[in-house]
């Protein structure tokens, strides 16, 4: 479940390789898009998937 691939954020393709358990810091993945060959790096939360919308504390409306 923590593999799936992540699509690369250049060319969109999910044609993409893990390259190692951690990048720059202990929160990235780095991975490797075969369809561009370019490197980039996968933020990962644990189990659970990225969640690109805010918490829910940023959501508020505002009095
Ligand atoms: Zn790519």
């Amino acid at each position: 479940m923590a593999d799936l691939p992540k699509p690369c954020p250049f060319c969109g393709s999910s044609d993409t390789v893990k390259e190692a358990d951690f990048g720059t810091s202990l929160m990235v993945n780095r991975q490797y898009c075969r369809r561009c060959r370019s490197f980039f790096e996968a933020i990962k939360w644990g189990d659970t998937d990225a969640r690109l919308d805010l918490p829910d504390f940023l959501e508020s409306p505002e009095p």
